[in-house]
């Protein structure tokens, strides 16, 4: 690798001021996998108009047919995308923006939301051939900075971590983990290194590279599942990017509507149900946004309550036999949309509690998706 680590004490996370959030909602649908088709499983989501998503649970052949009909439960979003929607595709339409806001200092993150296997890290990622999120923005950030002809001290830097149970770690310089600290400027993960690449082809071989060093562990539901966030910070000289690959949300949602000990003894992604209450809270305008409740939300605390764009991706597969939990991410999707619809809207609602423990929080997140 090309790429020179220019900077190996500190990862300055900088604290955005005022200015409201508003959170675009999409959906990508990815396409049947070969291990669902083996399996017999047949598609429970039809995307139409690229906008509406239908889904039904396939229990009889009149399900089948309310499908193909268009009948029953569906959901709208800022846009949603089929099985055939190409990376290129699905960038310019959540990402480039916020790619454009960065160059005018606007901080901007993209989350990708979903279940281990729906396709986060395809859409974040991506392959060589087909690369993602990531590897687009930085790529047309490139492009940008050119046409405009800015000196070359218009940098950009790099840096990729991981939270994985409320550890920090450095996925490019992986080693001992890393600690957060608050100063005036706002929240640094000490020892966070930032690189600077030259062309798209560094940059997706450190973020392969970077990934190879996340976090997996087998769980019931899947061989392996992710519990680790990624998130990737690319720093403009006036603004920042953020793009996080979330851990995956079957682990909360797997806790369904059982007893509170069951609650408990899930081992609930903290920084995922943190990242649900800061969302909420925001939004509804609470002076307290509970972000020490979470390393993510440490770490994210400018990117969401700063002037910021926020974009959530919800990944969903399109087989049956994953019904449930792409219910759970429709319906996760769906309350963040309302969620910046109320924030528009003059008459605040009854704000929600603020979540003060894990346990409180794991509740509000329940509540959240039973709605
Ligand atoms: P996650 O990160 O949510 O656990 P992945 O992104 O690893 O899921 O996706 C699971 C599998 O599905 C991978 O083999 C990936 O290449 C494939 N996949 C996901 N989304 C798409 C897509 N839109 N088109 C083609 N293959 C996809
Ligand atoms: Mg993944």
């Amino acid at each position: 690798l090309r790429s020179r680590r220019i900077s190996g004490e500190l990862g300055t996370i900088s604290e955005g001021g005022g200015g409201g959030s508003r959170i675009m909602v999409y959906v990508r649908l990815r396409p049947m996998a070969k291990k669902e088709k083996e399996a017999g499983s047949r598609s429970c989501v039809r995307i139409v108009n690229r906008r509406e998503v239908y889904l039904t649970e396939l229990t009889s052949d009149t399900d089948y047919l309310r499908l193909k009909r268009l009948r029953g439960r569906h959901f709208r979003f800022d846009a949603s995308f089929p099985e055939s929607t190409s990376q290129q595709d699905v960038y310019a339409t959540t990402a480039a923006d916020l790619v454009e806001g960065v160059l005018q200092g606007r901080n901007g993150s993209v989350f990708c939301y979903g279940a281990t296997g729906a396709g986060k890290t395809y859409t974040m990622l991506g392959t060589v051939e087909k690369p993602g999120v990531m590897v687009l923005a930085i790529k047309d950030l490139f492009s940008k900075i050119r046409q405009r002809s800015y000196d070359g001290n218009h940098l950009v830097h790099l840096s990729y971590l991981e939270v994985y149970n409320e550890t920090v770690r450095d996925l490019l310089s992986p080693g001992r983990p890393l600690v957060l600290r608050e100063d005036k400027q706002g929240i640094m993960a000490a020892g966070l290194t930032q690189y600077r690449a030259y062309s798209t082809d560094e940059v997706m071989a450190l973020l392969q590279q970077g990934n190879q060093n996340r976090t997996t562990e087998p769980t019931r539901v899947n061989e392996t599942s992710s519990r680790s966030h990624a998130i990737l910070q690319v720093v403009a000289e006036v603004g920042k990017l953020s793009l996080i690959d979330l851990a995956g949300s079957e682990r909360a949602l797997a806790t369904d509507q059982r007893s509170q000990r069951s609650l408990e003894g899930a081992n609930i992604n903290r920084s995922l149900l943190a990242l649900s209450s800061c969302i909420n809270a925001l939004v509804e305008g609470k002076k307290h946004i509970p972000y020490r409740n979470s390393k993510l939300t440490q770490l994210l605390k400018d990117s969401l309550g700063g002037p910021c764009n926020t974009v959530m991706i919800a990944n969903i597969s399109p087989s049956n036999l994953s019904f449930g939990e792409t219910q759970n991410t429709l319906h996760w999707a769906d309350r963040a949309k309302e969620i910046r619809t109320k924030a528009c809207a003059e008459n605040g609602e009854e704000a929600l509690p603020v979540p003060e423990t894990e346990t409180d929080q794991a509740k509000l997140l329940l509540e959240l998706q039973r709605e």
